[in-house]
């Protein structure tokens, strides 16, 4: 048992009377009024509470973000922009272990997962931004309109940012999914108001504040806290040019149709997946198993790129199950603060009831490969779970658990393999597990989803575009197909 000991800083940041980050200002939040209390799920206990943003609150930071729209961020260079989100990353790897701490104690993430994956991948994640606020460009034309008298044409166009982004960020990563919509809007050009998810918003909260210490102008970045309802103040508000949104399918909708009625404000949706990882016949188990389970398990299952359905060659069918519940029974589940742990709890409370609908499910019809126990005592802490599936219409080969349960399907054929694979309203990612890389070549067009991996899974880099096809999203975050989401291309011509 290895135990982190909580910074002193943390725990002074835990017991401030949070409000909102507005104008590059905390701004104090009437006491009288209702507050959400942040749970930690590994104990069930209070460690600090947030304010719930009002609609003169969304309007307040909407205005800000206005102003230094027009104002302090649209006179301040390409290369300065770039400038100050790679002195935001350097404060972020400076401030790590407290920004590591203060995710860990609200979302239950491993210690070692907040530290190495969610805080260090956001620093990757906004330097990658910085370097893109000096390379974007338009482009010029020869326009062949006829000249009548010998004058001449030309054309170019020119990428504008839209204006005041809203960002709408889910509980499973905050800090570095607010930071992939605060680097995409600040490189260029644009600004922010996000709204994080209520269980885990200190991250952002802090980050807001180093933003300012980054010399980002106030007003470039504000955070109102709150709930669904504070969203949608955000979303209806006039100024609000493009949403960004990550979440649930329904949420999704719910926001994308609000946005078309706003005025048809932009919108980018990245949400679920029932994700597939197929396991070709010439898989060795053995070779692929760490990785695989490591991609489908990690914080608990609560990616949206992990794969939740894996399809395994009949021929390596009794053999996948039982290395890889043998496997999963060596995991060992712990407290998320103990680094020695490989499992911990889940979110919030409201998805350790859902996760336990589909366990209670899944016994009801004798679906358990292993796991699918809750844990007694404190804490929100289920088994990671195997199950089998009864026919191609199950709920658990439907639904997206966004938990550590995982259907194993046999296929016999290419045919029955794709044909299952794409029997899903979701398109997010899948995998394909082979050494036969011509097979793999063949497959990958028939997949329904927005990334392909082969022999690798939830590998999510800058440097290449990520979201989903069908229900799973609409748009492209990274490499460089976000900056058509977040400018406006002006066309030019000009008769000489
Ligand atoms: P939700 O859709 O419940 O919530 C996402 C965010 O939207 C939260 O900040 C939430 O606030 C807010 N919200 C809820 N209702 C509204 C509304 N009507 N208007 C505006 N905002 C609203 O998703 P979860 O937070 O539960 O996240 C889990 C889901 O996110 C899973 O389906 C997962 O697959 C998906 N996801 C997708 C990713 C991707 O990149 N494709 C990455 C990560 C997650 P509050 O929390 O306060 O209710």
């Amino acid at each position: 048992m290895n135990q982190v000991q909580i910074l002193a800083s943390v725990q002074t940041f835990l017991q401030r009377q949070h409000g909102h980050f507005i104008h590059g200002q905390h701004i104090e939040v009437d006491d009288t009024r209702t507050r959400i209390e942040l749970i930690n799920p590994a104990t069930e206990q209070p460690v600090s509470s947030i304010a719930i943003g009002t609609k003169p609150d969304v309007e307040a930071a909407v205005n800000s973000a206005q102003d230094a729209f027009l104002n302090a961020w649209a006179n301040t260079s390409p290369y300065e922009r770039g400038q100050k989100l790679n002195k935001l990353a350097d404060l972020v790897e400076q401030h790590a272990e407290e920004l590591a701490q203060l995710e860990t104690l609200t979302t239950g993430k491993l210690i070692n997962l907040s530290r190495h994956l969610e805080v260090a991948q956001t620093v990757v994640f906004l330097r990658y931004f910085a370097g893109w606020a000096t390379k974007i460009h338009g482009q010029t034309m020869q326009p062949s309109i006829p000249s009548a008298n010998g004058e001449k044409y030309t054309a170019y166009t020119v990428r504008q940012p839209v204006g005041v982004v809203a960002g709408i960020v889910p509980w499973n990563f905050s800090l570095m999914i607010g930071c992939w919509k605060i680097g995409s809007a600040l490189t260029t050009g644009c600004t922010i108001v996000l709204k994080p998810s209520e269980f885990t918003t200190l991250s952002l909260l802090r980050l807001a504040e180093l933003a300012i210490e980054a010399g980002i102008p106030a007003g470039v970045i504000n955070i109102v806290t709150g709930t669904g309802e504070t969203g949608q103040y955000l979303i209806d508000s006039k100024k609000i040019k493009k949403v960004s949104f990550t979440g649930s399918v329904p949420t999704g909708i719910a926001i994308g149709k609000q946005a078309m009625h706003n005025d048809l404000t932009r919108v980018s949706l990245e949400l679920g997946g029932k994700n597939a990882a197929a396991i070709l016949a010439d898989t060795q188990i053995d070779e692929i198993l760490p990785t695989l389970l490591q991609a489908s398990f990690v914080h608990q299952g609560q990616v949206c790129a992990a794969p939740e359905r894996f399809f395994v060659h009949r021929s390596k069918y009794e053999e996948f199950i039982q290395k890889a519940a043998v496997a999963l029974q060596q995991f060992k589940i712990g407290s998320p603060l103990d680094e020695s742990s490989m499992f911990g709890p889940l979110s919030n409370k409201p998805h350790f009831e859902k996760v336990k609908h589909y366990l209670d499910l899944a016994h009801q019809n004798n679906q358990i490969i292993c796991g699918g126990k809750v844990i007694a005592g404190t804490g929100y802490f289920v088994e990671p779970t195997l199950l089998t599936v009864r026919g191609i219409d199950d709920p658990l080969f439907i639904e997206e658990t966004f938990g550590p349960v995982v259907d194993v399907i046999a296929f016999e054929s290419d045919e029955e393999l794709i044909s299952m694979v794409n029997h899903s309203r979701f398109g997010l990612t899948a995998s394909i597990w082979t050494n036969d890389l011509a097979k793999a070549l063949r497959l990958i067009p028939q997949i329904e989803a927005g990334s392909v991996w082969v022999n690798m899974h939830t590998f999510l880099d800058p440097a290449v575009p990520f979201g989903g096809v069908k229900a799973s999203g609409l748009g492209r975050e990274f490499s460089d197909a976000f900056i058509e989401d977040y400018t406006e291309l002006k066309s030019v011509m000009i008769r000489y």
